[in-house]
């Protein structure tokens, strides 16, 4: 049972914080790309649109005149009076310094090109798309693509028509960039959000998984401790790290502890005279007598019992003679603590162990003990009511439970026989 549930609130903590990390992180890194690419894009546009407007004006301003095919067979582009074919000194210039690549058609054919084949040589006398010739031929409109395939390569594109004087149509001019170069940029610009969002999510994961780890810990030590007190062991000790804590975990340990200290004064202690209860005092007496069995030190132990104390009850009720083992229970408490412990063995007879005493000083403490209880005053009503006790003491002289009981017994006995108030011991033999 134990160990089927060892660490499931822990998995299920895990989970429902890591799932929406990892989703949140995600979600953040795709529209971050979304954002930057098309940001990037609309900026791609914006230039290459302005280059080509500022290639148009060039060339009007270098060439004035409108564009005309002269020749039969071997024909030639002319820009008012020059003869621009195979020109491409403007065109040259201009992607030096914009790193662009640019492109005069007329109509739908290569006349100037900056863009190269494999060999090296311009790709001049090839057409144009069918989709561009459509759009800014026919239709007449300056174009953006995103993607125009140009010599095996994809480019973004804007190409722009280009008018002759009497408003007709007669080429068009294309300024362009590699995809590969703005997806390459696009991509190391977000680089550093990527390795951000990630050490970010490592980092956060890390601790939801320690502070999972920690909690789980704690629960498992809370869980384990309760199972222990509820086999019955009052002894068990939660561990510290669980009762150190200020949150609502640390209230549940220190309550479970709490619990289990009520259990064992409930389970131990005598509810009349808050000393130890038969059973709990057979139980100390038995671990001190095998602490004496290894260690071979001196103990005793005493049985002491209230003389006439039936009469007590009779002269002055049940609840005087109550009032009155109370007293008696705290002086012996008060004697015991020091030296051992005290416990109710029955009625008004009590136990008492002396835990590293020989038995002359265990019979000092008692006669000590004896004379304060015979000159104590139990006050109840209007009545002063004294009393004595009679002891029987026994040196912790065998292990065995049974026959020091007995002895202590016997010497009690000995001790009412003999008219009370008194100690029966054995002295020491020099
Ligand atoms: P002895 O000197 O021979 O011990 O005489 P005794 O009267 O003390 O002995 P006995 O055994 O005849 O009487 C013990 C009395 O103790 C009887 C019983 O009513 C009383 N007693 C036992 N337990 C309690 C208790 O919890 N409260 C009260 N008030 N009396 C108790
Ligand atoms: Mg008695
Ligand atoms: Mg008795």
């Amino acid at each position: 049972m134990r160990s089927k549930n060892k660490g499931k609130i822990e998995q299920v903590l895990l989970i429902i914080n890591v799932i929406p990390l990892l989703i949140f992180g995600g979600i953040t890194l795709l529209l971050s790309y979304q954002w930057f690419s098309s940001t990037m894009y609309n900026e791609v546009k914006q230039e290459l649109r302005y280059v080509a407007y500022n290639m148009r004006t060039l060339i009007d301003v270098a060439y004035p005149g409108d564009y005309e095919l002269v020749g039969d067979t071997a024909l030639r582009l002319y820009k008012g009076d020059t003869d621009i074919t195979g020109d491409y000194h403007l065109i040259d210039m201009v992607q030096r310094d914009t790193e662009l690549e640019i492109t005069l058609f007329y109509a739908d054919t290569r006349i100037w090109t900056t863009i190269r084949n494999k060999d090296g040589e311009r790709i001049v006398g090839t057409g144009a798309s069918q989709q561009v010739i459509t759009d800014v031929l026919q239709d007449q409109k300056e174009t953006f693509y995103k993607n125009i395939l140009i010599n095996g390569s994809g480019y973004f594109s804007y190409y722009i028509p280009l008018h002759n004087s009497d408003g007709t149509v007669v080429g068009m001019l294309f300024v362009g960039k590699p995809v590969a170069d703005v997806d390459d940029a696009v991509q190391k610009s977000l680089y550093p959000l990527i390795v951000t969002t990630l050490i970010t999510m490592v980092i956060i994961s890390l601790f939801l998984f320690f502070y999972a780890k920690r909690l789980g810990g704690d629960l498992h030590y809370i869980r384990a401790f309760l199972s222990d007190v509820a086999t019955g062991n009052l002894t068990a000790e939660l561990n510290p790290a669980v009762t150190k804590r200020n949150d609502e975990f640390g209230d549940i340990g220190r309550s479970a502890v709490s619990m289990q200290n009520s259990l064992r004064i409930l389970v131990e202690q005598d509810a009349l005279t808050e000393l130890f209860n038969r059973r709990s005092a057979d139980r100390k007496l038995k671990q001190i007598i095998q602490k004496h069995k290894t260690k071979n030190t001196p103990f005793c132990l005493a049985i002491s019992d209230i003389d006439f104390f039936k009469r007590v009850n009779d002269s002055y009720g049940h609840a005087c003679g109550d009032l009155i083992l109370k007293n008696v229970a705290a002086k012996l408490k008060e004697y015991m603590l020091p030296n051992g412990f005290a416990a109710r063995w029955g009625g008004e007879e009590f136990l008492l162990v002396f835990d590293h005493a020989d038995i002359a000083e265990a019979y000092d403490i008692l006669k000590k003990l004896a004379d304060d209880i015979r000159s104590m005053e139990n006050q109840y009503d209007d009545h002063t009511i004294k009393i004595t006790m009679t002891f029987g003491l026994t040196a912790g002289t065998t292990t065995d439970i049974t026959t020091l009981l007995r002895d202590a017994d016997n010497k009690l006995y000995r001790g009412k026989q003999c008219g009370r108030d008194c100690i029966v011991w054995e002295e020491p033999k020099e």
